[in-house]
């Protein structure tokens, strides 16, 4: 997760302009860390780990630090180390086809490895004393906190909402609520605390709060030029998805927006001549990030849209309906929709932001945030007219991706588009 060093953002060579509020970004992340670090070798604060769409919120009103695992495998998809561990967890019998945030933590857990350490100088993950998930996005989470769990021999508990769904129904509603109310017992019985319902309240409102921040950030994403990138927003998505809940996410999405707000105010593109603007739909390709920033820099290519860094907006989230609420705006995330529900979606945004084209990223083993599988790019192009081009790679495992092949697909793409708007057609 590295952000460029000109701080005079000029952008030279197509390297990504360097973003100010990073820094705060890296001290509150460390900070995050370290409290689990301390949490787990003083046995003060217990341990939750949880999904990254899981009920985040009411964990942190029980007092657990909360360790999120899809966070710290992305890390080391990020650190291009996922080749080093994934074969571990394949011996242990968890295939290659399955996601490879799963075969990568797993595999370096296997091997006594962390890519905090290279990040914070953190040597382990913390111990859990209790591991929460939501399948809401796909079951591999189910099985991913299975193994830790017996590893650990620590509670296991879940919520499993409805899955390729088209409305939100007052049905799904009750029932995942009343599944989020029952994780109360049992994680009383690990915390040895009582569950404070305005706690919850306050809790939801610093999470909301915060989510409402980092939607005005990604929505400055429509401004033209746009002051930011999906590849920045890859970056910066950090504490919404570790932090929500606490002061610090809502502190660090104010100093963000201000800082997004002043390049618009001064004329700073993100990407210097914008000409095309894209939308990246489907999970980030980790180990990536930096040579695709910089090939569509120099293409002045500008992906100011994603679906990804969207599926931690929650602006549901209501702290006089705390149950309802969570249970609403947790069933109706993205991934857990049907393909009519995604593809109004993806055409709502595309308008809203000014696309001229989509990348669709097919990635290997997650069927789940790919949504190319089921006539989405033909649909898109043949009913609405928006053009797209699908790479195929993965979030960790980089023996799924081809650089040249991928390279030369997006640059004849965005050829394809740059003609397109000369013309006045796609914008
Ligand atoms: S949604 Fe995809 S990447 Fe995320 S945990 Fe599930 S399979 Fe893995």
């Amino acid at each position: 997760m590295e952000a460029s060093k000109n701080s005079s953002g000029a952008g030279p060579g197509g390297a990504r302009k360097a973003i100010r509020a990073a820094e705060t970004m890296k001290r509150i992340m460390a900070g995050h860390f370290e409290g689990l670090e301390r949490a787990a070798r003083d046995g003060g604060r217990k341990v939750a780990w949880c999904t990254s769409v899981g009920p985040a919120e009411l964990l942190r009103s029980m007092d657990f630090e909360v360790f999120f695992p899809e966070n710290h495998a992305a890390m080391i998809g990020a650190q291009r180390t996922a080749a080093d561990f994934i074969p571990a967890a394949n011996a242990a019998g968890y295939s290659p086809d399955i996601c490879s945030y799963l075969t990568s933590d797993v595999g370096a857990f296997l091997k006594g490895a962390t890519p905090l350490e290279k990040a914070y100088g953190i040597k382990s993950v913390p111990r859990p004393d209790v591991l929460v998930y939501n399948t809401n996005q796909c079951r591999d989470v189910q099985e991913w906190f299975s193994f830790y769990a017996r590893r650990f021999g620590v509670p296991l508990l879940g919520v499993t909402p409805p899955r390729s769904i088209g409305e939100v129904t007052p049905v799904f509603i009750a029932d995942v609520a009343f599944q989020l109310k029952n994780l109360v017992g049992p994680l009383e019985s690990v915390s040895g605390a009582k569950f404070d319902l305005d706690r919850l309240r306050e809790t939801l409102k610093l999470s909301l709060d915060a989510t409402l921040l980092w939607e005005d950030v990604l929505n400055l994403g429509k401004v033209i030029p746009s002051p930011l990138t999906f590849f920045d927003a890859a970056v910066h998505m950090g504490p919404i998805v570790v932090l929500r809940g606490l002061k610090s996410a809502v502190d660090y999405y104010q100093e963000l927006k201000a800082e997004m707000q002043a390049r618009v105010r001064d004329g700073i593109a993100a990407v210097e001549g914008e000409a095309v603007r894209l939308y990246w739909e489907g999970m980030p390709v980790w180990g990536k990030l930096r040579p695709l920033s910089e090939l569509l820099q120099r293409l002045k290519a500008c992906v100011n849209a994603s679906t990804y860094c969207n599926s931690w907006v929650f602006p549901d989230f209501d702290p006089f309906q705390p149950w309802e609420s969570m249970a609403y705006a947790y069933t109706k995330i993205f991934i857990a929709r049907d393909e009519t529900f995604k593809e109004e979606y993806i055409a709502g945004l595309a308008r809203e932001f000014g696309i001229d084209g989509i990348i669709f990223h097919e990635a290997k083993t997650c069927p789940n945030n790919s949504n190319t599988r089921y006539g989405m790019p033909q649909r898109l192009k043949s009913v609405r007219g928006i053009p797209s081009v699908v790479i195929s790679g993965d979030l960790n495992d980089l023996r799924c991706y081809s650089e040249e092949q991928s390279e030369t697909k997006i640059e004849a793409f965005i050829e394809q588009l740059s003609g397109r708007t000369e013309r006045g057609g796609a914008r």
